[in-house]
């Protein structure tokens, strides 16, 4: 018997409440029953997004959201700033190029966050720049982009901030409206504890005016015809129903858990759990500077075969801890520590490394980690 620990940044482990929600018998959704619910989850997701702006559900992972954002916004040929420091920096370029608008990268050696000035520096250059395109949270990397001083900077041009945000909300205090981001895009398998299959996307009153100029083509994610849906309670296609339910007994459960400056203030004793462990037990944080709360990045040491210590882990420990994507692949761990994750799974991931590298013949000597982490962790419980 093996048990599984599903320690990644994502998809992450669903709570009980949640899961028994989704079970719950399929309703019609033009139905009175189901639009209340709607209304009700619409108000949750203003609540987590920080806006007054609709937050439109789509029937997709995080990366249709994001998709939808540059098509309802934007349109051929125009200039897009992107902020390229990891694998789903690269995905926005990606979107940007299929649908036929220029993109410009601010490349950012990856582990690392970008500096607010070049980006500004960018948008100085390229005067005609339509949005900025950036991870609140680059999950490849582990690493927090500064939001806010990327806002500072789009606020007052003709420009827009795109903000995938799949491993940032609910994860840090960044209300959407008064941080000044124009779309926010995010997942249902990160923070907000489901299975994949939902995406959350909110627009900013200039976001709306720009939909009203966009001509890149859309149809099933045409954000306009959703908000008019969601103004009367529904969807213009046949919602995930089951997920609907499943955000409802999420929202609930945060609520009755202190809200999410509780959920907040978890993420942050977690990180920094997981970070003083890493450190500890002598290993190599990918991301020291501005490390995501949402999972920890660590270098896996010189001589240690990264991919087969990922497979020993998941196999033969039962444990799930992501490697690296793209050019980080077999270099670094990723621990999450997101959505449901608790003081315990800090401990029991730690714990696993420490002894998966000792088992590849890494100089580890047991238990630093873990200690190390416990010290931070008695902070949840005073
Ligand atoms: C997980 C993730 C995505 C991709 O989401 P999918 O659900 O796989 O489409 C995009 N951006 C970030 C930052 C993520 O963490």
């Amino acid at each position: 018997m093996l048990k599984r620990y599903l320690l990644a940044p994502g998809p992450t482990s669903v709570p009980p409440e949640a899961l028994l929600a989704m079970a719950t018998p399929v309703v019609h959704h033009r139905t009175p029953e189901f639009s209340e619910l709607f209304r009700q989850v619409g108000q949750g997701s203003r609540e987590l997004f920080g806006t007054s702006s609709p937050v439109l559900i789509l029937a997709a992972t995080g990366s249709g959201a994001m998709e939808a954002a540059v098509t309802n916004t934007l349109s051929r040929g125009d200039r897009v700033v992107v902020v390229e420091g990891g694998k789903f920096g690269e995905r926005w370029t990606e979107i940007a190029r299929a649908f036929g608008l220029c993109p410009v990268a601010v490349e950012v050696e990856w582990g690392r966050p970008v500096d607010p000035a070049d980006v500004t520096r960018a948008l100085d250059r390229y005067p005609d720049t339509k949005a900025v395109l950036v991870q609140h949270s680059e999950t490849s990397t582990t690493v927090l982009h500064p939001l806010e001083e990327i806002a500072r900077a789009t606020r007052d041009r003709d420009c827009l901030l795109i903000v995938d945000g799949i491993t940032s909300v609910g994860v840090v205090d960044a209300p959407m409206d008064a941080t000044g981001v124009d779309v926010l895009v995010t997942g249902s398998q990160k923070a907000l504890m489901l299975p994949p299959g939902a995406a959350l996307i909110a627009l900013s009153e200039k976001a709306w005016r720009a939909a009203e100029r966009a001509d890149l083509p859309r149809q099933y994610f045409d954000l306009t015809r959703a908000r008019r849906s969601a103004e009367a309670d529904t969807t213009a296609w046949t919602p995930p129903i089951s997920m609907v339910y499943g955000l409802k007994a999420v929202y609930d459960l945060v609520a009755t858990s202190g809200g999410w400056d509780a959920a907040y203030r978890r993420q942050r004793i977690l990180a920094e759990a997981a970070r003083a462990g890493v450190r500890a037990a002598g290993l190599e944080l990918l991301a020291p500077e501005s490390p995501s709360p949402a999972a920890t990045g660590i270098r896996i040491p010189d001589g240690v075969d990264g991919r087969g210590l990922v497979r020993h882990l998941r196999d033969v420990m039962g444990v799930t801890i992501a490697g690296g994507q793209g050019r980080l692949e077999g270099r670094i761990l990723r621990l999450g520590h997101i959505g449901y994750a608790d003081t315990f799974d800090v401990v029991v991931g730690l714990a696993a490394i420490e002894m998966a590298l000792a088992n590849s013949g890494a100089d580890i000597k047991l238990g630093r980690g873990p200690a190390a982490a416990q010290e931070v962790l008695l902070d949840m419980y005073r």
